[in-house]
């Protein structure tokens, strides 16, 4: 099953794929795979880095480009597309591309946020720079503040954090995004979830979802 994720900056989209993919799931992030390409210092990472640091779209063809190397190697067959469709545009040539290696995507998750809770969640948010982990100063924290659990690396705010790349990135999602969510929910595979819900119970709806879903398969 090949779920899409979508929703504004800081609605929990990157949270839940996470422990979706410690259930299981491959995770395909769009947005950890380019950060991963930049840290690697690949030529795909270099092209893009101007358009992330600015809270920018990376223009579709890198978009194609990092998903088409990244899912031809998960290996599970469920599979967290997250943010990887952003805009109307990027529709058909995704879902060419996944026909072209049997896929498709089964159903769409949009994670609804008010951009006034997304500004302030995102205030908060850290990073580690090698693994990725995302962190919450209030709702999930490291053990030790600034240090990440798994490899104890010195935690950062994101370059598309900081408020001016926040605030940028909101109104992109709004005008851009929108019109993908319309789409979806026009053919009927998109399921809406408060994106303001805690963690847990955010994680138990889509676990419930998923069921039903495996169901109807
Ligand atoms: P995220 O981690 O989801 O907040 O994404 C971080 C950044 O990655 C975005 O601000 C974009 O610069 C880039 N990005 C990720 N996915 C896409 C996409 N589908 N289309 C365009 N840019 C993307």
């Amino acid at each position: 099953m090949i779920l899409l994720f979508v929703g504004p900056k800081g609605s929990g989209k990157d949270t839940q794929t996470q422990l979706l993919e410690s259930s299981g799931f491959a995770n395909i992030s769009t947005g950890s795979l380019f950060r991963q390409e930049m840290q690697d210092n690949t030529e795909l990472g270099m092209k893009s880095k101007q358009y992330y640091d600015a809270g920018k779209l990376v223009p579709d063809e890198l978009v194609l480009e990092i998903l088409k190397k990244h899912i031809s190697k998960a290996e599970a067959d469920d599979i967290v597309l997250n943010g990887v469709v952003r805009t109307l545009e990027q529709i058909k040539p995704t879902e060419e591309m996944l026909a072209s290696i049997e896929k498709k995507i089964d159903k769409v998750i949009y994670f609804n946020l008010s951009d006034e809770e997304a500004v302030k969640r995102l205030a908060n948010r850290w990073t580690c720079p090698v693994c990725n982990t995302v962190y919450h100063t209030l709702f999930d924290p490291p053990k030790v503040a600034g240090v990440c659990d798994k490899d104890g690396a010195a935690l950062l705010q994101r370059a598309d954090d900081k408020p001016d790349a926040v605030k940028m990135r909101l109104s992109e999602d709004r005008t851009k995004t929108g019109p993908v969510v319309d789409h979806y929910r026009e053919i009927g595979i998109l399921h809406e979830i408060d994106g303001s819900k805690s963690i847990e119970e955010v994680a138990s709806e889509l676990h419930e979802l998923i069921k039903v879903f495996k169901e109807q398969q």
